[in-house]
């Protein structure tokens, strides 16, 4: 028995293109526990966005999950149908994707989407399934005289809301948000962030899949950085960004411009290799200053070096 809410081990999601195998998630492990904020960050097309959708088991085709384990309230999902992942998802793991308007339907209200939801899942009323969706719009701060409105008559930021109010409605015990807020204006970004906190303080465990290294260390409890479908480092907040070790965490951290200080802002040379065909040894060297020869032909094994902070970098490790 496992105390974590979610355990992924060694998992692995291949897609099988005309042009190749892309290896986008390769041998991942990561842990949630119960009620913590987990942010996952990397460069777009580092495997982050294809680890959510595996955790759930919704890898678009031609992708699959070819190794690993997903534990999930200590059940193995891998041996979970699809009939059984639909008791799972919604009612266990909610999802938030970056455009709300791929999850809502055009031609119906939000309320009567709402309502569904807690109407199907949750056996009640009708009458009680809308008065329960007036007060999860409120929650999510929408006066609940919307629920009679369309998508499209609401704002960016008041979709992606309904979006958080339809995947809290059932109560999952994980909430997994893909860039949530990478299509709206920060002041937006920051509500939506508020209400994510609330959802974590109600008792969820939140897990925000980023390229946004301040967003991912605003209120997240530990930090994964993925990089070409690998996780190269994780651990607690405070440590990654204040200490950050693997010269790829280094860079994400140094890029992002502080207001208040005279730092210049440096950009990570290079981009992220093809995952058809990743370098050999640590996927990482061709971009970066510190290689050492082991780095072009040994992958770092991923190790913990302290309590809860883990790394793979052969300049951390013991050979
Ligand atoms: Fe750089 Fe080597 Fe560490 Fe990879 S293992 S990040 S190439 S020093």
């Amino acid at each position: 028995m496992s105390n974590a809410l979610l355990e992924v081990i060694n998992l692995k999601v291949y897609f099988y293109t005309l042009s190749g195998v892309v290896r986008a998630v390769d041998d991942v492990s990561l842990r949630v526990l119960p009620g913590e904020w987990i942010s996952i960050v990397g460069e777009s097309g580092s495997g982050k966005s294809t680890l959510a959708y595996a955790i759930a088991k919704i890898v678009p085709p031609p992708g699959k999950i070819v190794g690993g384990k997903v534990g999930f309230m200590n059940r193995d999902l891998m041996e979970f149908d699809e009939e059984a992942m639909r008791s799972i998802r919604g009612r266990h793991i909610g999802f938030v994707f970056q455009d709300p308007l791929t999850s809502l339907d055009p031609l119906r209200t939000v309320g009567d989407q709402l309502a569904e939801v807690i109407q199907v899942h949750l056996g009640v009323s009708r009458e009680e399934a809308v008065r329960e969706a007036g007060d999860l719009l409120e929650l999510v701060g929408i006066p609940r005289d919307r629920l009679n409105y369309y998508p499209h008559q609401l704002s960016g930021g008041q979709r992606q809301r309904v979006v958080i109010a339809i995947s809290i409605a059932l109560r999952p015990e994980l909430l997994i948000a893909d860039e949530p807020t990478t299509a709206l204006d920060v002041i937006i970004q920051d509500q939506i962030m508020d209400l994510l906190k609330e959802v974590q303080r109600k008792g969820a465990s939140i897990m925000l899949i980023t390229h946004d290294v301040a967003l991912a260390a605003e209120t997240a409890n530990r930090i994964a950085v993925m990089y070409a479908g690998e996780i190269v480092e994780h651990g607690n907040t405070h440590s990654i960004i204040n200490a950050p070790l693997h010269p790829y965490t280094v860079g994400l951290v140094d890029s992002v411009p502080d207001l208040w200080s005279k730092k210049s802002v440096k950009s990570i040379p290079g981009f992220p290799p093809d995952l058809r065909n990743p370098p050999p040894g640590c996927r990482f060297h061709p971009r970066c200053r510190q290689a050492l020869g082991i780095c072009t032909n040994e992958s770092p094994p991923m190790t913990a070096i302290e309590h809860d902070r883990y790394l793979a970098c052969w300049l951390y490790l013991k050979r």
